[in-house]
């Protein structure tokens, strides 16, 4: 896969933004920023980043952000552009999870604001500060060798959920965010796509990162749950999302943009499982 040139991953400190970070140094990236709100967990994933990095003389940093808040957002993504040069690649997996489910009759106001703050503002401003980058960038090649496909100035890839295109019992907030996160993805792309800049959005359900494990440990019955919900039969893994990442951040999606990936093993195929 051809990626070479310079990534920022937003929630690069857990989960599948820790492992697009170690994809883009395993896959010989120039330069690589991991910003996330707990900049000790970024640090930690620099160093494991570090120690896979495929190019000797990758330029790797932490750095921390908080993408609710609109000067944290532009003062990164400047300092990040200057530090790099440019930005190839933003991967937005920064964001949060339901606490407590409650049904909507209980739902809580401030957990709503909080997770429409994060998810969906947050995503607005990430994407909205990477764009105006892009699109003073200089394009490149898109793939060296085939011209045909013309040239790029970046790709943006959110990660979203099935969430996005299904309801959740006692998620209404984080349904909410997630759909609202795949409009936000498509007018993008839209607004995008003359520039040569392509956003795309991967979609998963359940993904075996820490979150979910300690759930599966602590709710009775989920574990056998999800299980019999998931067609495959088992949950994703990091490494499977940051693979569908890196392909939307590749030339082998040159033809991509506005796509978002359901990436469940079949859970939303069918109703009723
Ligand atoms: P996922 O399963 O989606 O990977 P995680 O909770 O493992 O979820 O990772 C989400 C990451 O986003 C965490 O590292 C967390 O610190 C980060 N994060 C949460 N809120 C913010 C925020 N406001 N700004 C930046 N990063 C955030």
């Amino acid at each position: 896969m051809d990626l070479s040139g310079a990534a920022l991953v937003t929630g690069g400190g857990s989960g599948i933004g820790r492992a697009c970070a170690v994809s883009f140094a395993r896959l010989g990236v120039r330069g690589l920023v991991v910003a996330d709100i707990d900049l000790d967990a970024a640090k930690a994933t620099v160093v494991e980043c570090q120690s896979v990095a495929l190019n000797q003389n990758l330029r790797l940093e932490a750095i921390g952000i908080d993408v609710s808040l609109e000067d944290s957002v532009n003062g990164v993504v400047r300092q990040v552009a200057d530090t790099l040069g440019r930005i190839d690649y933003c991967v937005h997996a920064a964001g949060v999870g339901v606490k407590v489910a409650s049904p909507v009759a209980e739902a809580d106001t401030m957990e709503f604001d909080r997770m429409l703050k994060v998810n969906v503002t947050g995503t607005f401003l990430v994407t909205r500060a990477i764009s105006a980058v892009m699109k003073s960038q200089e394009p490149t090649a898109l793939k060296p060798g085939s011209p045909e496909r013309g040239t790029t100035r970046g790709s943006i890839v959110i990660i979203g959920s099935a969430s996005a295109f299904v309801a959740t019992p006692g998620m209404i907030q984080y349904t909410t965010a997630k759909h609202a996160a795949l409009g936000i993805t498509k007018n993008a792309a839209l607004d995008n796509a003359p520039h040569r800049i392509r956003v795309n959005s991967v979609c998963p359900s359940w993904v075996d990162t820490p979150m979910v494990r300690k759930a599966m440990e602590d709710v009775p019955g989920l574990a056998g749950m999800i299980k019999a919900a998931v067609p495959i039969g088992r949950i994703a893994l990091v490494d499977e999302v940051a693979d569908a990442v890196m392909f939307f951040c590749s030339s082998m999606s040159s033809y991509s943009t506005g796509c978002n990936m359901i990436l469940d093993g079949g859970t939303t195929l069918s109703a009723g499982r």
